[in-house]
């Protein structure tokens, strides 16, 4: 019975104790350990005393307690570990200092056979690590399966950081672990670790390396079908996209270039020409504005019209683009609808891109964080690539107005823009409304489509080749869109 009292009184005290240690009242432990307590003898959970002062950072505990005779490297804990281990977990980088000058060895493995450095990589305290590797600790040490803290950092952290920061203190891209031969590009690869298979690469990771089973190449191969949020590695999906992407943006830019560098249309008359038609239209009574400029002093063409920030008459004048800051006429119209398709699909890829950069990197859970949650989840993974999607919507969005509004007036309607304009204007004094698909120019949707883009198809359609600029109308009443009668 005496025996007992004496072993339930000893377990209060080691409650007591271990309490009191956790949260470092100093004095309270020192009496208890002076009552007779054993420093070294371990709780209920394994756990020595000195372990609980460095998890939680008491300084002075650990000062009283390796006077007293405590084992600095004492394992302890379900995963058997020293309390420099649990220092380094909890980042405690102080609590490290303190340790490794009583004398702990930072080169004992836990029980998952993590050396410090590694659980410094683990926990992705950097400071502790380098403070490690200053202290002596090999940037490449192996922990007990032979993986360095480089291959750690590929496979367990999701992330640019730990990779790059052990590249920085020139960690080996090319050690190999003991089990399967595995360099840390194989590790990057095979846990989707986007971040760090691009710094390897960039840090002169060899992607022919094999490992026991497999080549890298397979691996990545392998690794796609099974994942498919792998990107960054090229695979002929990948490819291809990139190719039609790039094919899209050359696309724009050439057909930016032609609807800028192309004449639209502008008639062009010699000073005695111009003279010639003032004398011959005044003296047969034509003088008149419809059909005569006055600024260029020329008689218009059919469907010409002035534009005054050129300052000259174009053929078949649709506007004056403020994008290109040129005309759209009769030659470069084509090009310009070409140049709002080709934009459009580009501001697609874009989307594209968008939406497949937060597939891969930005976990998302719509149905649990729900709109706000998503967006701010989007906010903070990549602002950047937010920006561009904003940016990519209003392009796309201006231009698919225009060039659904461009397609409907050339197919549908046969006209255009300044011609149906100047229609509508002319419908609102009618006293009945007129379709404007009522107009001369109208040949039906196939004809429209083929004459603007002069499609031939090996001889299959046969567009009508007109030079807007050399049409005029022999009177001023067969002016179309002069004369409301007339539509
Ligand atoms: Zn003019
Ligand atoms: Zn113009």
């Amino acid at each position: 019975m005496k025996t007992f009292m004496l072993w339930a009184e000893f377990a209060l005290h080691m409650v007591f104790l271990c309490d009191h240690c956790r949260f470092g009242i100093l004095e309270r432990c020192k009496e208890l350990v002076e009552a007779g307590y054993d420093i070294r003898q371990p709780d209920k959970e394994n756990v020595s005393l000195l372990h609980w002062a460095a998890i939680n950072n008491r300084s002075e505990l650990v000062k009283y307690y390796m006077s007293k005779g405590a084992v600095v490297d004492q394992l302890g804990g379900d995963l058997n570990s020293t309390p420099l281990h649990w220092a380094i977990r909890q980042g405690h980088l102080s609590m490290v200092i303190q340790l490794l000058r009583c004398g702990a060895d930072p080169s004992i493995a836990d029980g998952e056979g993590y050396r410090s450095l590694h659980l410094a990589i683990l926990f992705q305290h950097m400071a502790i690590a380098a403070y490690l590797m200053a202290k002596g600790q090999e940037v490449d040490g192996p922990d007990c399966n032979g993986q360095t803290p480089l291959m750690l950092a590929a496979q367990k952290i999701i992330g640019p950081e730990p990779t790059n920061f052990l590249i920085k203190n020139n960690a080996s891209v090319s050690a190999v672990d003991k089990v399967n031969r595995n360099t840390p590009l194989h590790c990057a690869v095979l846990a989707g670790n986007v971040d760090a298979a691009h710094i390897l690469l960039e840090a002169g990771a060899s992607v022919d390396a094999e490992n026991i089973n497999v080549s890298l190449t397979e691996l990545i191969q392998y690794t796609m079908t099974k994942r498919a949020k792998y990107v960054p590695l090229c695979s002929h999906c990948n490819a291809t996209v990139q190719v039609l992407f790039t094919l899209n943006a050359t696309a724009v830019l050439y057909y930016y270039l032609r609807t800028c560098r192309t004449d639209p249309g502008f008639v062009k008359a010699t000073e005695e020409e111009k003279k010639m038609n003032v004398l011959v239209l005044a003296e047969a009574g034509c003088l008149d504005p419809r059909i005569f400029c006055t600024s260029c002093m020329i008689k218009k063409p059919m469907r010409a019209y002035h534009c005054f920030t050129c300052d000259a008459c174009v053929a078949k004048q649709d506007h004056h683009s403020i994008w290109t800051n040129s005309c759209i006429g009769a030659r470069n119209h084509h090009f310009f609808v070409l140049f709002l398709m080709s934009f459009m699909m580009l501001g697609a890829w874009m989307f594209y891109g968008c939406l497949m950069y937060w597939s891969n990197h930005c976990p998302m859970h719509y149905m649990e964080q729900g709109l706000w949650g998503a967006a701010s989840a989007l906010v903070s993974c990549s602002p950047w690539v937010l920006c561009v999607f904003f940016l990519a919507f209003y392009h796309t969005s201006w231009s698919a107005m225009i060039l659904l509004l461009q397609l409907y007036q050339i197919a549908f309607l046969g006209l255009t823009t300044a011609e149906r304009n100047t229609l509508m204007h002319h419908q609102r004094k009618l006293p009945q409304s007129i379709s404007l698909r009522q107009n001369p120019y109208n040949l039906g949707v196939m004809r429209n489509l083929v004459s603007f883009f002069q499609l031939r198809c090996c001889g299959l359609f046969k567009p009508a080749i007109i030079d807007w600029t050399q049409q005029f109308t022999s009177g001023r009443d067969q002016h179309v869109f002069g004369h409301p009668d007339m539509v």
